[in-house]
């Protein structure tokens, strides 16, 4: 076995600087995702930064919004009062995830970042571009009923865990991250890559870049958000399709709509098509299956995933009643 060196720093500076000095260094929150993947043979850093003992965690009321610190554990994130009051999609992705036994561990700024449940991805022993760049695709001649109908390219067609990431998508919500030469915000809808010919690379984030917070601003729309998650058992299961919606109504007009998908794609979706046909409609039935039509308008399913161009449909015409009862 390759000798792991276990680190655990107390300031953030710290931690940084021993990610990025070692390229084959890996960070550390809950573990929930990177443990598994160590036992599996899928990571194999020669480092591991174990970040919890830096002051990044709690849920804090910020300029209207709420600025939530990347150790923030999910069960802590669901639970505030303010999440689910002002952001309710983000509470029901939250409980959506995992199970509560993990959402105690696992953190919001891992939960962004945990990789691909794809089979293919997580068995080293076939190929895969992204763990292993140039070796092939084996989900494109195989086994691809779970994976992606929009995004994907000939590479990679593994699609985006996360549940919290498609509300926070809907929600607008910013990543404060930090580096040693820089600080950033980057938007949720900006930190995800697509595929293309490079699938091992998932995000805008650079190596040992650090998530510090994740920020929901006060927006017109997040109060009336929900998110709906459809999965093969009632609970401990990842999404087969997911939907965030949130929607400003004013006089029975939508002003403004967040449509984001989950489980069709190898990043978070945002269906900008649906939000365009709901922007100044009135929330009826024929709106409803218009946007939920426009959703999927340009998916490319292979043979085995096809359904879930079907369930997108659903799954988004009961999420957007919902959010759009009460006028
Ligand atoms: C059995 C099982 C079922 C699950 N079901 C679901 C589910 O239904 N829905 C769902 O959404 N998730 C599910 N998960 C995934 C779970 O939510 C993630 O494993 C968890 O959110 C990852 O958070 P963590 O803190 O444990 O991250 P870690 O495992 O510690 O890290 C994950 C990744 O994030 C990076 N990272 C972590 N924090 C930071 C930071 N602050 N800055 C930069 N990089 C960072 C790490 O380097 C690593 O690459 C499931 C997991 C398991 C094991």
């Amino acid at each position: 076995m390759a000798p792991l060196e276990y680190l655990r720093p107390s300031d953030e500076g710290a931690a940084i600087a021993l990610a990025e000095a070692d390229g084959r260094a890996c960070l550390l929150a809950g573990g929930t995702d990177v443990v598994g993947l160590l036992k599996d043979g899928v990571l194999a850093p020669s480092r591991l930064v174990d970040i919890n003992a830096l002051p990044i965690a709690g849920v804090e009321i910020r300029d209207g919004g709420l600025s939530i610190g990347a150790l923030t554990r999910l069960s802590d994130v669901a639970d505030h009062p303010a999440v689910r009051g002002r952001f309710p999609a983000l509470a029901h992705a939250v409980l959506a995830a995992a199970s509560p036994q993990l959402r105690n561990m696992a953190t919001v700024g891992g939960s962004l970042l945990q990789r691909t449940r794809c089979g293919y991805f997580r068995d080293p022993v076939t190929p895969c571009n992204k763990r292993a760049p140039g070796t092939g695709c084996s989900a494109i001649d195989g086994e691809h009923r779970l994976h992606a109908i929009l995004g994907g390219s000939d590479r990679c067609i593994a699609v985006h865990p996360s549940d919290p990431a498609v509300a926070l998508l809907a929600l607008d919500a910013v990543v404060r991250t930090r580096g040693s030469r820089k600080e950033r915000a980057i938007p949720v809808d900006d930190l995800y890559l697509l595929p293309g010919s490079t699938p091992e690379r998932e995000t805008l984030l650079e190596h040992g870049e650090l998530i510090v917070a994740v920020e929901l601003p006060a927006t017109s729309f997040a109060a009336r958000s929900c998110y709906l998650k459809v999965r093969e058992r009632a609970s401990f299961e990842f999404a087969l399709v997911s939907a965030a919606v949130a929607l400003d109504v004013r006089g029975g007009v939508i002003r403004t709509a967040r449509v984001a998908l989950g489980g069709v794609a190898p990043r978070p979706w945002r269906a900008r098509a649906a939000e365009a046909v709901l922007r100044g409609s009135r929330m009826t039935e024929a709106t409803i299956a218009a946007a939920a039509s426009a959703a999927v308008r340009d998916a490319r399913p292979r043979e085995q995933n096809a359904f879930k161009v079907e369930l997108v449909r659903r799954v988004l015409t009961r999420v957007l009643a919902t959010a759009g009862a009460g006028g």
